[in-house]
C-alpha cells in the first residue's frame, strides 16, 4: 500500500465537512453552556491505566480497539477512547473533587481500532457532556434534557427515538448478574466465543452483543425488572417522570445497557434509522461509581457523548459560507488598485476573492465557480474616472458605481 494514503478509518476535514462539525460542536457549546456547562479540553493520551481501569477490561474498548503505545520514555499510553474517564481523571488531577457540582461539555477526536464503515471510523470526533456530584435524578434528567435540546438545534431529534433503560443500583444489578449467569450459563454452547469470555466477567454485556446468535438467546433472557430493588425503582421513575413533565419522549427498552462497565441506574441512547446500522447518535447514562474506582471519593456521574460524524450527517441548518464579492482587473492599472480595494474590502467585512490570473472571461467563470455573489470589474478607463462596474452575478445586471463610496453600492450584497 502507498504511504500517501490516509491511515485506514481516518479522513480529512475538507472546508464543507470542517463547517459541519463546527457547527454542531458550536451549538452543543450554547446549548449546553445554557444548562451551566463549560468546556474542559483534556490531553488526547493518557496512561494506558486510566482507560483500562475505568472501562473494564472484559469491555470491547479495551480488549480489542485501543490505541497503545510505549513512547520513548517507557510510559504506557493510549489515544483515547472516549472522554468520560479523562474527565473525571482531570476532577481529580486538578484538585477539583471539592468544587461539586461540576460541569464540563467536551469536544474533539476519539480513537478506537474498529473494522471500519459508514458511522463507524478509528479516528471519529465526538462532544460530550458529564455533570459530577450529584447522585438526584434531576441530574439525568438535565442531562438527558440537555442532549435533546442540543440535537433539536441541530434539526436532528425528529429523526431519533430516545431509549432508555435502568441498571439498577449495585445490589440490583448483583442480582440481576446472578440470574444472567445462570440463564446464559445453560446455554453457553449456543454463545458466540466473545459472550463466552463476557459470561464469566461481566454477563450483562452479552445482552450488548452483535452476534446473531446471542440475540436470539437475550430475547429469552430473564428481564432486569424483576431484580430491581425499591430504591431503583423509585430513582428509575423519578426520572421518567421528569422526562414526562418536560414533554421529552422516550421510550423505555429493557434490553439497553451500555457497553461499559462504570453504569449504574439511567442508561439511554439515541437511535435512528437514518444511518443503516451505525444508529447510536448520542449515547449515555450514571457512572457513580468511576471516579472512586480511579482513586477519587465517591462522587457520582451522569453524562453523555455524540458522535460528530453521525450527527453531521443528519444536522440540518449548516450556515453556508458567506458568498464572497469578485475583483476583476483589466491591465495593469486594475491590477494595482484591485490589491488595495481587496483589503479595504476585507476589513470592512467582505469576504472578497481576487482572481490572480487570467483574462476577463476566465476571471468571471472563477467568480462563478467559487460562488460570488457581484464582481467588480476594474478597468482603467473607469478608475481614471474614479468608477469601477459592479456586476450582479445573480441578476447578470451591471452599472458603474463610484470606488470611493463602494461600499454603500455593496451593502445590498452582503
Ligand atoms: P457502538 O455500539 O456504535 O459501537 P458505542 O457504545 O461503542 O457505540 P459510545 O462509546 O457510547 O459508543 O460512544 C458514543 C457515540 O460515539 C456513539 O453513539 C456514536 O455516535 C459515536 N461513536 C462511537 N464509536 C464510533 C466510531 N468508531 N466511529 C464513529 N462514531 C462513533
Ligand atoms: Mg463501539
Amino acid at each position: 500500500m502507498s504511504k500517501l494514503q490516509p491511515v485506514r478509518g481516518t479522513h480529512d476535514l475538507l472546508p464543507e465537512e470542517s463547517r459541519r462539525h463546527r457547527h454542531i460542536v458550536e451549538t452543543g457549546l450554547a446549548v449546553s453552556g445554557r444548562y451551566g456547562f463549560g468546556e474542559i479540553e483534556t490531553p488526547i493520551f493518557e496512561f494506558t491505566e486510566v482507560f483500562k481501569r475505568t472501562l473494564g477490561e472484559a469491555s470491547d474498548v479495551v480488549s480489542k480497539e485501543m490505541y497503545t503505545f510505549t513512547d520513548r520514555g517507557g510510559e504506557e499510553l493510549t489515544l483515547r477512547p472516549e472522554g468520560t474517564a479523562s474527565v473525571c481523571r482531570a476532577l481529580i488531577s486538578g484538585g477539583q473533587t471539592q468544587n461539586l457540582p461540576a460541569k464540563f461539555f467536551y469536544q474533539g477526536p476519539m480513537f478506537r481500532y474498529e473494522r471500519p464503515q459508514k458511522g463507524r471510523m478509528r479516528q471519529f470526533h465526538q462532544i460530550g457532556i458529564e455533570l459530577l456530584g450529584a447522585g438526584e435524578p434531576q441530574a439525568d434528567i438535565e442531562v438527558i434534557t440537555c442532549g435533546a435540546d442540543i440535537l433539536d438545534a441541530i434539526g436532528v431529534l425528529g429523526r431519533t427515538t430516545l431509549e432508555i433503560n435502568t441498571l439498577g443500583d449495585t445490589e440490583s444489578r448483583q442480582a440481576y448478574r446472578a440470574a444472567l449467569v445462570d440463564y446464559f450459563g445453560a446455554h453457553a454452547d449456543a454463545l458466540s466465543e466473545d459472550s463466552r469470555r463476557r459470561l464469566a466477567l461481566n454477563p450483562l454485556r452479552i445482552l450488548d452483543s452483535k452476534d446473531d446468535g446471542d440475540r436470539r438467546l437475550v430475547d429469552g433472557a430473564p428481564s432486569f425488572d424483576d431484580y430491581l430493588n425499591a430504591a431503583s425503582k423509585d430513582f428509575f421513575t423519578a426520572v421518567t417522570e421528569g422526562l414526562d413533565r418536560l414533554g421529552v419522549r422516550f421510550h423505555r427498552n429493557p434490553r439497553l445497557v451500555r457497553g461499559l462497565d462504570y453504569y449504574c441506574h439511567t442508561a439511554f441512547e439515541f437511535v435512528t434509522d437514518a444511518l443503516g446500522a451505525q444508529g447510536t447518535v448520542l449515547a449515555g447514562g450514571r457512572y457513580d461509581g468511576l471516579v472512586e474506582t480511579m482513586g477519587g471519593p465517591a462522587i457520582p456521574g451522569v453524562g453523555w457523548a455524540a458522535g460528530i460524524e453521525r450527527l453531521s450527517l443528519l444536522a440540518e441548518g449548516v450556515a453556508e459560507p458567506s458568498r464572497p464579492i469578485a475583483l476583476i482587473p483589466v491591465g495593469p492599472g486594475g491590477e494595482a488598485a484591485a490589491l488595495t480595494l481587496a483589503h479595504r474590502l476585507r476589513r470592512a467585512g467582505y469576504s472578497v476573492e481576487h482572481g490572480y490570473s487570467g483574462n476577463v472571461g476566465k476571471r468571471l467563470k472563477r467568480a462563478a465557480k467559487v460562488g460570488a455573489r457581484a464582481a467588480l470589474i476594474l478597468g482603467d478607463d473607469e478608475l481614471a474616472r474614479g468608477a469601477v462596474q459592479l456586476r450582479d452575478l445573480d441578476a447578470g445586471a451591471q452599472e458603474e458605481a463610484p470606488l470611493d463610496r463602494i461600499e454603500e453600492s455593496l451593502a445590498r450584497f452582503r
